[in-house]
């Protein structure tokens, strides 16, 4: 077996496609070198070697040795020097790199190779003993770090106390000698840490780096991420190898990151930001802050520092050179990272660039103009869910503000909430129901999942690269960076701005497109879903076939998910209805009533308006179709709870309160999701669907009247288990619409169908369908029946069977295709046999998830149902499954 594949010097063995085996960062190194770009030498060793490492105990295969040295010995032979060489020593990094990117999630190791003999050999090569020591001293920090696991307050305690000692600064004043010194205090650390002296042999140093990469892939900060991401366990990280390039070696170095486009607004610009005599990680770090590539950039940002176009024009003109060829060759906006040696620039690493949905959505129409890629493409480009990001609120621009700072806008929207200083804070509070807003100087992988639980992130040190920008970003979150007049003490909980303090659990808001920091709450408004968005989804309508319908019962609702392009109502819930205004009181007379007579006349009071309702929604629906569910929940629902209100039912009736506490008890069930619901209300009082259907009927009639308007009213009953149940209620139904129809003169068009949400529905729907005309999937009750799992009361262990593997999801938030979807292959199957243009549809909460979504579409439904702010994700998860 192949274990290693080499790259550089203008060849790989790899290629770009290769990511499953190479990781992503290996595959395309390979690739930056077969298409010629400068990128040092190195090897990878695959993914199938961490597979093989877990699966035997830890052990290599058995040729990997040779591999790599060969592989060693063919990058010495491209750079000239020798490995372990004390005169002229090849010094390499060791970088993780799986299939999906992991943004520090795995550390690398750089200047590995060096010991007091080959750093000799540096300061010989190199001609400069303060940069040979200052790579050395980086080395052994990094290494003791990921390798050794000796914590890195170790070392920056030694490095501070230096700085004091001499009263300097910053890391570039420190002379050979101060290294020397540092160097000698680090040795002492880990001898008393680890009982044993830093390891000199190369070999050693190489392996154990090596089995560091691999290990990390089973450290915690990787478990969460991968949970996270939803990347499997299976898939390993690869590790590289590569010859050391350096961007500290002077003036005429430097290193940087940079984005092919604006990564938060998608603008095609180049964008970036490099330091000047830096090496790896200095950039997005925070402990210098970068200076910007572009004039343009320098210039947006009000910085007084010079440009990399500036400073080094030549080697800023090779570097634009490579940004188009990167982009014309990927066709998509690249994240690369390069480095410059003594006026010699290196490609280090490229990958599509993670971008804001808004980002990704100028990128994308942008690139179709560009005749970089087509449309359908596109379509594919851009996350469903991350739509999410464009349909939220914005800060109410005329609203009162007052800006206590400004830092970068690192990750567009805005949100407020209550200032914390911890992660664990953020996820303790969040998880109390409160919103928070995280306040670090920088946050790293360990603050993941307080940044998880936040509205937003608030960093005083860090450019747009810095870590909290990146996972803001990735996660949708607003978050401004870099924010260097506010000053932070965790300890005391407070965070100060120029004599203004802040104090934990005291509100503030974020303005991530702005990187505005603003005191207390600011109102939002909603977004304009114009332009590129517009575009966008004007194509993905163009391709997809399953309709988009929403679930909707207030007008409001129902217009803005027509406005976020709903082809319809999917599933009207009357019993929202209910509890509108005062009518609950008329709701409580109609159930605490003890005969017909009683009922019909609290119905006659709810009667009207529900007609109402349904004539705006008919009016805003415009004859789209809308699927009203009649009256489904347990009553007991409804039922009055303080004695105020059991008392006022108790006037309407002219009943004692007595009478009326002892018929609410009497409504009491043990399982009332299983209890006296949905059809079998309607059984019990057949007068309440009657009601209903009367209003359904009477307010088509007079929308068409008033407008000419024609309306698609689809009657739906709920929770039926057989073909009887519904052939009763739609007898109703139809006697009801006849007399309407005859008052007015005119014959009703409308549907009955049903839901189908318990196992036998499913089963028996060959025969139900001669009765119904379509089927509404209702997955949250079929899940719950499926299951035998109430969506109520399990969140106390569905955590648990996650987390022990038992559902990789949570079935209630992405439909389990295996159980649930089989009952719905089957009806699906058995229905259309028995009626072939049964309508079919889903209207739980799956409608807007898009793996539910790709799921309907191939199980050949006709539409999906979802809230309205999840209709533009349907349609382009829609568009996406068609494609
Ligand atoms: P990450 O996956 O966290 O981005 P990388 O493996 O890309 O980690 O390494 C981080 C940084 O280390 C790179 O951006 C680069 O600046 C530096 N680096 C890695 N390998 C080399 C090398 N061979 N020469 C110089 N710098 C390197
Ligand atoms: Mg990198
Ligand atoms: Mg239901």
């Amino acid at each position: 077996t192949k274990w290693v594949y080499g790259f550089g010097n203008g060849t790989a063995d790899g290629k770009a496609e290769m990511r499953d085996l190479l990781g992503g960062k290996g595959a395309n190194l390979a690739e930056m070198s077969s298409i010629g770009l400068p990128v040092p030498p190195g090897f990878t060793v695959t993914t199938e070697v961490c597979t093989y490492y877990y699966a035997n105990s830890r052990a290599y295969p058995p040729e990997l040795k040779a591999q790599v040295a060969a592989a060693l010995a063919d990058v010495e032979k491209i750079v000239g020097r020798k490995f372990g060489d004390p005169d002229n020593p090849l010094l390499v990094s060791v970088r993780s790199g799986a299939r999906a990117s992991m943004p520090g999630m795995m550390d690398t190791v750089l200047n590995l190779g060096l010991n007091d003999t080959t750093v000799l050999g540096l300061v010989r090569s190199s001609g400069d003993e303060r940069f040979a020591y200052d790579s050395y001293r980086r080395f052994i920090q990094m290494y003791c770090n990921v390798v050794l696991e000796i914590d890195h307050h170790n070392f920056e305690e030694v490095l501070e106390q230096k700085k004091l000692d001499l009263d300097v600064h910053l890391d570039t004043d420190l002379k050979a000698s101060d290294w020397k010194d540092v160097i000698k205090q680090y040795k002492k650390v880990i001898e008393r840490e680890l009982g044993k002296p830093f390891p000199q042999d190369p070999q050693e140093q190489l392996w154990g780096a090596v089995g560091a990469v691999f290990g990390s892939w089973m450290n915690q900060r990787a478990i969460t991420y991968r949970k996270l991401h939803d990347i499997p366990e299976s898939w390993g990280t690869a590790v590289n190898v590569q010859a050391m390039v350096f961007g500290n070696m002077g003036d005429d170095c430097a290193t940087g990151v940079a984005f092919t486009r604006n990564p938060s607004t998608g603008e095609n610009l180049f964008y970036g930001e490099y330091l000047v005599n830096a090496q790896g990680e200095d950039v997005v770090a925070g402990i210098r802050t970068p200076q910007q590539l572009t004039v343009q950039g320098k210039e947006a940002q009000k910085s007084d520092r010079p440009a990399m176009e500036e400073v080094m024009p030549e080697v800023y003109g090779q570097l634009a050179e490579i940004r188009s060829t990167l982009e014309r060759h990927y066709r998509d906006m690249q994240d690369i990272e390069f480095t410059v040696q003594s006026g010699k620039l290196y490609m280090l690493q490229t990958r599509n660039g993670k971008r804001t949905a808004k980002a990704a959505l100028k990128i994308a129409v942008d690139m179709v103009r560009e005749g970089l890629i087509d449309r359908k493409e596109a379509v594919t480009r851009i996350a469903p869910a991350s739509l999410d990001q464009l349909l939220h609120p914005t800060l109410d621009p005329k609203a009162q503000r007052k800006v206590l700072a400004k830092g970068l806008p690192a990750s567009p929207g805005a949100a407020f909430g209550k200032v914390v200083f911890t992660a664990d804070a953020a996820e303790k509070m969040a998880r109390d129901g409160e919103k928070v807003i995280l306040v670090r100087r920088e946050t790293s992988p360990e603050d993941i999942h307080g940044m998880h639980a936040a509205q937003g992130i608030l960093t005083s040190t860090g450019g747009m690269t810095s870590h909290a920008a990146v996972v803001a970003r990735g996660m949708g979150k607003p978050c401004v960076a870099g924010a260097g007049d506010v000053r932070i003490d965790a300890k005391a909980g407070t965070l100060t701005v120029r004599g203004t303090t802040v104090k934990a659990g005291e509100a503030i808001t974020l303005d991530g497109s702005t990187g505005e920091v603003i005191l207390g709450i600011v109102p939002t408004i909603q977004p304009e879903l114009s332009g590129d968005f517009a575009e966008l989804m004007d194509w993905a309508d163009g391709v997809r076939t399953l309709k988009v319908r929403t679930n909707a019962e207030t007008p409001a609702d129902a217009a803005t998910a027509r406005k976020f392009g709903a082809e319809g109502i999917g599933l009207c819930r009357t019993e929202h209805m209910f509890f509108e205004g005062d009518r609950i009181v008329a709701v409580r007379q109609m159930i605490l009533s003890d005969d017909e007579k009683g009922r019909r006349a609290a119905l006659a009071r709810i009667a009207p308006m529900q007609r109402q309702d349904f004539v705006e929604l008919f009016e805003i629906m415009a004859g789209l179709p809308v699927t009203i569910r009649l009256l489904d929940p347990p009553l007991h629902e409804f039922l009055p709870k303080t004695d105020a209100e059991m008392a006022q039912v108790a006037r309407e009736l002219g009943v004692a309160e007595k009478e009326i506490e002892a018929r609410a008890a009497k409504l009491h069930e043990f399982n009332p999701m299983l209890g006296h619901r949905g059809v079998r209300l309607g059984i019990s009082y057949p007068e309440i669907y009657e009601m209903q259907a009367r209003a359904i009927f009477e307010a088509a009639v007079e929308v068409r009247k008033k407008h000419g308007k024609t309306v698609d009213a689809e009657i739906m009953i709920p929770l039926v288990a057989t073909k009887r149940e519904l052939d009763l209620m739609k007898e109703v139904i139809d006697q009801v619409a006849n007399e309407v129809g005859k008052l007015n003169g005119v014959t009703l068009d409308y549907k009955v169908g049903t839901m189908i949400e318990l196992p036998r529905a499913a089963l028996r729907a060959g025969e139900i369908a001669e009765s119904a005309e379509f089927f509404s999937f209702g997955t949250n009750d079929l899940t719950q029946t499926t299951f035998g799992l109430s969506r109520d009361d399990s969140a106390s262990f569905l955590e648990r069977y996650q987390r022990r593997g038992i559902f990789e999801h949570d079935p209630f938030a992405t439909l389990d295709v295996e159980g649930v979807g089989e009952l719905i292959r089957i009806a699906h199957e058995r229905g259309r046999r028995t009626r072939k243009d049964l309508k079919l549809g889903i209207c739980g909460e799956h409608g807007g998830d898009p793996a539910s979504v790709f799921f309907c579409h191939q199980v050949g439904l006709d539409y999906v149902s979802c809230s309205p702010f999840r209709v533009p994700i349907a349609r382009l998860a829609a568009a996406q499954a068609a494609l």
